[in-house]
């Protein structure tokens, strides 16, 4: 597919939360480094000293592993062109700022915020693209001395070339054109000597031999600017990808106000790591053939670089739901009674240490709802019915099933068959129903109906052959007496 060694890199700002645009950033470029037996580099671009935090770094770490998705190169692993966390980079960076300033492609400038803003604003009232208008551009010696006697820290600014037509060839967008013009003199270092995003993420990539840069469209506008520097420092410019942006279902940019947005939330909600890389892989690329479901090893024979879309994303939270429940099905008990246990334990359902015979309990009664739930939260509204001795009717209908007075005659055989069996598992509990089918010749809706409202107080649930069983013998007669004396 590509000439010479696939590198990639995925390049975060430890900033908040890992948010799924990330992961699905993190993903593409995963599996374009496996597939093409490339590699995959983990930079971590720490520049804004405010917001970073090393939290947030070990949180999109561990949130790549769950994910399953692992680097070659990067922080923790390390590599032939480290350190590969930007603030440990900064003399790097500070030998390529000399060479620019020597050349005269970057200047220093002393403007203030306050005068930047002026410029801003008499542009926007102007009707132009505020951008900076380029004031330090030819300061003399003497008046930089001056102005840094005065105290001014100054920052770096890159001189943007004038009247010249900067083409990014884009593998998702093809070629998209930007005007020079528009683009002021950017800072590329700040005052207190930190690189700038658009001008740390150039040296980064070419040192660090990066092939293709797969990143999220909102960066497309950047490029240009980074295009610039790559030009002045004569590196290389790497194959840029930019793919396209995930939108809510309203169509407006994915945020908050859509649900859940990071990763750490869908793991806390119990999706699977399998079903979150199956859903996000959908995002902005598309198989070739109608297959939905895909494991990891599926997707990176399948991935290829060119079914990368260009028409936004659209998050569907149900399509999500329909895979995860699809995975859900599929995994074994050990591991849905891992994955409902927080929930059931926040729930109050148990105590945080659980015994032998409660785990072999608990795992039958999330057999018996594993194929209706979505994710791993909804295990606690499933399975009340095998906690909640205090039988609530769920809705006026669940009560009127029992307000019909031929039910009372089911609920008394009922009764009493069910104090007469000795064996109590599905087995017995299906004969029995069927004995009172046929006893009171009644058809088998008016059976289960009133006998499931009555022990669980809902129209709908797990099977009567698997809560009987599960709640027992004696904690079922127990509600049927209590939900008799409500009626
Ligand atoms: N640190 C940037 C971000 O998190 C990386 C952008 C890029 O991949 O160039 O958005």
């Amino acid at each position: 597919m590509f000439e010479g060694e696939v590198r990639v890199r995925f390049a975060p700002s430890p900033t908040g939360p890992f948010h799924i645009g990330g992961a699905r950033s993190a993903l593409f470029n995963w599996l374009l480094a496996r597939k093409t037996h490339g590699k995959l580099i983990l930079r971590v671009e720490d520049t804004d000293l405010e917001r970073s935090t090393k939290e947030s770094e070990e949180n999109i770490k561990e949130a790549l592993r769950w994910l399953g998705l692992d680097w070659d190169e990067g922080v923790d692993v390390g590599g032939p062109y480290g350190p590969y966390r930007q603030t440990e980079r900064l003399t790097t960076y500070e030998q390529y700022t000399k060479q620019l300033l020597e050349s005269g492609q970057a200047y220093y400038c002393y403007c203030t915020d306050e005068e930047l803003e002026a410029e801003r604003q008499s542009l926007l009232a102007k009707g132009e693209m505020p951008r900076y208008m380029g004031k330090c551009r030819h300061l003399t010696e003497q008046q930089k001395k001056e102005l840094t006697e005065q105290g001014h820290k100054p920052t770096v600014r890159f001189r943007v070339p004038q009247n010249k037509q900067i083409m990014v060839n884009d593998l998702v967008r093809g070629e998209v054109a930007f005007d020079s013009n528009g683009i002021g003199d950017f800072v590329i270092v700040k005052s207190d000597g930190i690189p700038t995003y658009n001008y740390a993420v150039v040296i980064d990539d070419a040192l660090m031999k990066i092939s293709h840069v797969i990143r999220a469209e909102e960066h497309l506008s950047n490029t240009p600017r980074q295009i610039l520097v790559y030009e002045a420092l004569g590196f290389a410019v790497p194959q840029f990808g930019h793919i396209s942006l995930i939108l809510g279902k309203d169509r407006t940019k994915m945020s908050k106000r859509h649900g859940a947005t990071s990763v750490d939330q869908y793991r806390q909600l119990g999706y699977l790591p399998e079903a979150l890389v199956n859903f996000l892989s959908l995002l902005g690329w598309s198989p070739s053939g109608e297959q939905e479901i895909f494991s990891l090893e599926e997707l990176m024979a399948e991935f290829s670089a060119e079914r990368l879309a260009k028409n936004p994303a659209v998050f569907d939270i149900d399509k999500l739901n329909w895979i995860n429940a699809h995975y859900i099905r599929q995994i074994s008990p050990d591991r849905l009674l891992e994955l409902a246990l927080p929930h059931l334990q926040q729930a109050g359902y148990i105590e945080n240490e659980i015994s032998t015979e409660q785990r072999n309990w608990l795992i039958k009664v999330l057999i018996s709802v594993q194929e209706h739930i979505s994710y791993a939260a909804q295990v606690v509204e499933h399975v009340a019915v095998y906690f909640n001795d205090d039988i609530v009717f769920e809705n006026q209908e669940a009560k009127e099933v029992l307000t019909d007075p031929a039910v009372m005659p089911v609920l008394d055989t009922f009764k009493n068959k069910l104090v007469e069996l000795e064996v109590v598992d599905a087995q017995g509990i299906q004969g029995l129903l069927k004995s009172i089918i046929k006893e009171l010749k009644v058809n088998g809706k008016k059976v289960y109906m009133p006998i499931r409202v009555a022990i669980t107080g809902n129209t709908h649930g797990p099977e009567l052959t698997n809560i009987i069983p599960l709640v027992g013998k004696e904690r079922v007669l127990g509600r049927l007496a209590s939900t008799l004396a409500k009626i």
